[in-house]
């Protein structure tokens, strides 16, 4: 039996593909305003992270999602990243 095709996406951090749905995105828009993404249907420039707080955490100190999303992030919007992982 053929496997039906299940849209894989790349964590930002760990670089481990997981099935969309097990990511969390998180989108620049052209107001260059940053938010993450619960429908995956945002537009702008996204990124995907692994919805733990590891990850989060080493996307905060390798800025890697500065680098991917081409804007600049706060701290204050990781921990709301982790608040929310937290409350799903
Ligand atoms: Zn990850």
């Amino acid at each position: 039996m053929k496997s039906r095709k299940i849209p894989m996406r790349k964590c930002v951090s760990c670089g481990q593909k997981r099935e969309k749905k097990d990511l969390l995105r998180i989108v620049n828009n052209k107001e260059q305003e940053v938010s993450f993404d619960e429908t995956g249907k945002k537009n702008g420039r996204g990124a995907y992270i692994c919805k733990s707080v590891e990850c989060i955490d080493k996307a905060k100190k390798s800025k890697r999602l500065n680098i991917l999303l081409d804007t600049e992030i706060d701290s204050e919007f990781y921990e709301k990243l982790k608040e929310y992982i937290q409350s799903v």
